[in-house]
């Protein structure tokens, strides 16, 4: 069993439609996917509707909160919730908050990148971000306008936390985080705690204070995650007795990453079905 459980598509800051997304899964030879665009179910139904003979649909999501950096500031963190209700109303309505802080994040971004670049239109960008405006779309719109010659190069020059046109939001405290989507029947699990080269890191403590909130798990093989930094995440699961997942974190043509580049162990992915109670997985 090839199991992937961090994909996103054009619904959020992916490139492929779910549809496209799910018949890709299949193609590369991977009998479980889960859908986790950021902030938003909108693409559940399509992927599942599409999904070929022989592949599982999970339905996720990725969250975006907010933890306690090693330095003790904020820093953002990704927090992967798993087949929870989408119902849940106070749970929807935090949702629908970020992805409102997420447009007027990127609407300000784009208004001071317009200063210096011309031919950058904000509404336009605004208007190609579907369900969950992120700074890939910015990236792509300074790609096409030949500003840059990649979504990375777009990163490194212009969209960086530390880069003068980049502009926070407000996202979600984790540890509520975690409580919402345990009471949502969901699992939820931290994607990519490690990820150094996107800026600064959750302190591990903070992930161990999160287990007795409700956290599910850790994504432990991730691209963005080397070696030792692997190992480190996969003796904190073990020694917290925490799901660990591995994934693509595949974003189509916005990122390198391919479908399937990690995988989870069938047995966590049991451990994940038997924990949620808020959806299920078509059988
Ligand atoms: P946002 O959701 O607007 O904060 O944008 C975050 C998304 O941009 C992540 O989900 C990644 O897909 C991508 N990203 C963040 N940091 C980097 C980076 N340094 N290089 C390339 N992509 C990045
Ligand atoms: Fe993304
Ligand atoms: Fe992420
Ligand atoms: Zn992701």
């Amino acid at each position: 069993m090839r199991i992937d459980l961090h994909t996103h598509s054009s619904v959020s800051d992916g490139t492929d439609t779910p549809a496209e997304l799910v018949r890709a899964a299949r193609t590369a030879g991977l009998d479980v996917v889960a859908l986790t665009d950021h902030d938003t179910t909108a693409g559940w139904d399509e992927a599942l509707d599409a999904a070929p003979d022989g592949l599982t649909v999970v339905r996720g999501m990725e969250m975006s909160c907010v933890g306690r950096g090693e330095d003790g500031k904020p820093v953002p963190v990704h927090l992967l919730a798993y087949l929870f209700d989408p119902n849940d109303t106070s749970f929807a309505d935090e949702l629908a908050r970020l992805r409102r802080e997420r447009e007027a994040r990127i609407r300000l971004m784009a208004e001071r990148l317009a200063a210096d670049i011309p031919g950058i239109v904000p509404d336009d960008i605004i208007a190609a971000t579907g369900e969950s405006a992120g700074r890939p779309h910015l990236a792509r719109a300074l790609v096409e306008l030949g500003a840059v010659d990649s979504v990375q190069h777009a990163f490194d020059g212009y969209l960086s936390t530390t880069s003068p046109y980049y502009v926070d939001k407000v996202d979600t405290p984790i540890q509520r985080a975690v409580e919402m989507i345990a009471a949502a029947g969901g699992v939820s699990v931290v994607a990519h705690a490690r990820a150094r080269k996107r800026g600064r890191i959750l302190d591990p403590d903070h992930i161990r204070e999160l287990v007795a909130h409700g956290l599910g798990g850790v994504e432990v093989f991730h691209a963005d995650h080397d070696e030792p930094d692997t190992r480190f995440m996969r003796e904190l699961a073990d020694d917290l007795g925490l799901i660990a997942t591995g994934s693509s974190d595949y974003h189509g043509a916005n990122k390198p990453l391919k479908l399937g580049e990690h995988t989870t162990d069938p047995r966590q992915y049991e451990r994940i079905l038997r924990a949620a109670t808020g959806s299920t997985v078509p059988s």
